[in-house]
């Protein structure tokens, strides 16, 4: 699944190459996207909220949206140079001069109105970004409290609601760096850790986004399951935690149940 670092850098890549541009030309598989009211607009601005791109067009101050739940992406190509993913899974194309930008296999794409993305039955709900330049802790913190107190922090750091942005990579990362069990209730840590996994969280996600191949963290315990942990050389374990079954990886000595 993309993470938020991911589609920052997708959004900080079209933002590159097509904000300030005009939309020429457009094709998609989506039946309900006016495409007649995307082509002559303009990219005014390409944003990340969590694992949704928003890019806002002007004049109309429409905003297309894209989710990319597991499987989407987005590419920008010098117009003409072959893509590295088949044409038909590419569910929207905008041409912009000597550009063209690709949507390939994101689930949900769709034109909002002019603020659309406050009623959004999504959007509205979305909690503070974990990659916003001020990192939102206190309200973080405040979405977290207003859950389930026996909710688990796994399962926490996953939900939208309280945090958007952190895909699985990162939440079991974030836990292994503090020294917490994915399965720990929210109840059974004070506030003070919680607010210090979520910086973490952000931290990493930070590096991951900004930084070049060579100086990105790399993970410690996601997808080492069996493998002799980093710090003390205990073997990972691997389970699927919550409704939506992510796989969580940690270490069972440094990260003991609660
Ligand atoms: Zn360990």
């Amino acid at each position: 699944m993309p993470e938020g670092d991911t589609i920052h850098r997708s959004a900080a890549s079209l933002r590159r190459w097509l904000v300030g541009r005009e939309i020429t030309g457009a094709r998609t598989q989506v039946a309900s996207l006016a495409l007649d009211r995307v082509i002559g607009q303009t990219v005014d601005d390409v944003e990340a909220r969590g694992k949704h791109l928003l890019m806002r067009l002007t004049p109309s101050g429409r905003v297309l949206h894209s989710h990319m739940r597991m499987t989407g992406s987005w590419h920008v190509y010098p117009a003409g140079q072959p893509w590295r993913r088949p044409a038909r899974q590419a569910r929207l194309v905008l041409e912009c001069g000597d550009h063209v930008a690709v949507c390939f296999n994101a689930p949900v794409i769709e034109l909002l109105k002019d603020g659309g993305e406050l009623l959004h039955p999504s959007l509205s709900k979305l909690g503070p970004d974990i990659l916003d330049d001020q990192l939102d802790v206190h309200g973080i913190r405040t979405r977290a409290k207003a859950r389930d107190p026996e909710v688990s922090l796994g399962e926490l750091l996953l939900d939208q609601r309280v945090v958007s942005g952190v895909g699985n990579i990162w939440r079991c990362e974030a836990l292994y760096a503090e020294r917490l069990n994915p399965w720990t209730p929210r109840a059974a840590i004070t506030d003070d850790q919680w607010d210090a996994l979520v910086s973490t969280a952000a931290r990493l996600m930070r590096a991951s986004a900004r930084g070049t191949m060579a100086d990105r963290p790399v993970a410690q315990v996601h997808r080492r399951a069996g493998r002799p942990c980093p710090r003390c050389g205990t073997r990972i374990e691997a389970r699927q935690q919550g409704d939506l079954a992510r796989t969580a990886y940690w270490c069972p000595t440094c990260q003991p149940p609660a």
